[in-house]
């Protein structure tokens, strides 16, 4: 028989989680499912073969899963957006605002050279707070972030109006 789930019917959300009064959009379900993970992965970097990419980078931690399988299949390399403290050669750091309070991301400072165009990937866009310090720490290096990838969109956190003011474009397979 046929399988017609879509990528979004393999997503399932968690009440409370991490947070009193939060819906968590748990994509382990998507991931550990044959079917929804090559459908998640295929359709994250549709839009952008033949495109120019240099590499993919991912943000901690769901970007890792995905943004791997994305750059294995675009035959790129994987650069990794760590949170502070994790990358062990030298870094620069971008802080950003969370709802409370304010966290920090890294990368490795040799991680691009100037000129590479680079595809960003994460599991979900909320306020678009983690995927603008991971765009401000690809640019600090030189490189040109030429799209971003998302499983999943939360359009009401304003994450893709925020990207997009600022010239990026936003692939989403479900909002
Ligand atoms: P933002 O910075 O856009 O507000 O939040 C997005 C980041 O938080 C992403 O790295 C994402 O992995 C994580 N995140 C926030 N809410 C959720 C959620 O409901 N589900 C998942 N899977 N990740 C979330």
């Amino acid at each position: 028989m046929l399988d017609h789930k879509q990528v979004q019917d393999y997503i399932r959300t968690i009440p409370n989680f991490p947070h009193d009064g939060i819906m968590f959009r748990d994509v382990t379900t998507l991931f550990q499912d044959p079917r929804g993970f090559r459908l998640a992965v295929d359709q994250l970097l549709a839009p952008f073969v033949g495109q120019r990419i240099d590499k993919v980078a991912g943000l901690e931690a769901r970007g890792f899963i995905l943004g791997g399988a994305v750059a294995h299949q675009l035959s790129k390399g994987f650069v990794p957006i760590r949170k502070a403290g994790k990358l062990p050669a030298r870094t620069i750091a971008q802080d950003y605002e969370l709802e409370y309070g304010r966290a920090t991301v890294e990368i490795h400072d040799d991680a691009f050279s100037p000129g590479e165009t680079v595809l960003l990937v994460d599991d979900l866009l909320a306020t678009g707070g983690t995927a603008e310090a991971g765009i401000k720490l690809i640019e600090r290096l030189g490189a040109e972030v030429m799209g971003t990838a998302f499983v999943v969109d939360l359009p009401d956190l304003g994450g893709r109006a925020r990207l997009e003011a600022m010239g990026m474009s936003v692939h989403a397979l479900c909002s």
